[in-house]
């Protein structure tokens, strides 16, 4: 978990009726009829806006692309970044995934998806000191981080 950025606080106008339904707030203070500007609890932050520079390769395409992110090196070795989701984002194609898991899923809901897992998405090239390319491909099968990864 990143740092909380006072930007990222948000304000939700909410408009009670039913006291029971009074929202929290962050203080743990349940908030008076009165108090319709609710102050709801800010987002987590995943990324520090310290960004990273990094190459994925697409294992089965073999296309490289170099990828300046806003989001830490954190994100890409253990956060949302780790698997072939948004892996697949970044390289243009998480739609087509899409598509093929919904064929292969036909008990998914238009809206649901099941994570792409570990198996694309390599990340062959960055500017962290502090993870290895093993690191960021912690979950990658072995055999393919032989294949693809200089180390
Ligand atoms: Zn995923």
């Amino acid at each position: 978990m990143g740092k909380i950025h006072k930007d990222d606080i948000e304000y939700v106008h909410v408009d009670v009726i039913d006291p029971d339904s009074i929202p929290e707030n962050p203080t743990g203070r349940f908030l008076s009829k009165e108090e319709i500007d609710v102050k709801i609890p800010p987002v987590i932050d995943d990324y520090d806006n310290s960004g990273c520079t990094l190459t994925i390769l697409d294992t089965i395409t073999k296309k490289q692309i170099v990828v300046e992110s806003k989001f830490n090196t954190d994100w890409w070795a253990c956060g949302n970044g780790s698997c072939d989701c948004n892996r697949s984002i970044e390289m243009g194609i998480w739609d087509e995934l899409d598509k093929k898991q919904h064929n292969e899923h036909p008990e998914l809901k238009e809206w649901q998806n099941l994570c792409f897992g570990y198996k694309r998405f390599l990340i062959i090239k960055s500017d962290s000191d502090e993870y290895s390319l093993d690191g960021f491909n912690s979950d990658y099968p072995d055999e393919l981080k032989e294949e693809f990864l200089k180390r």
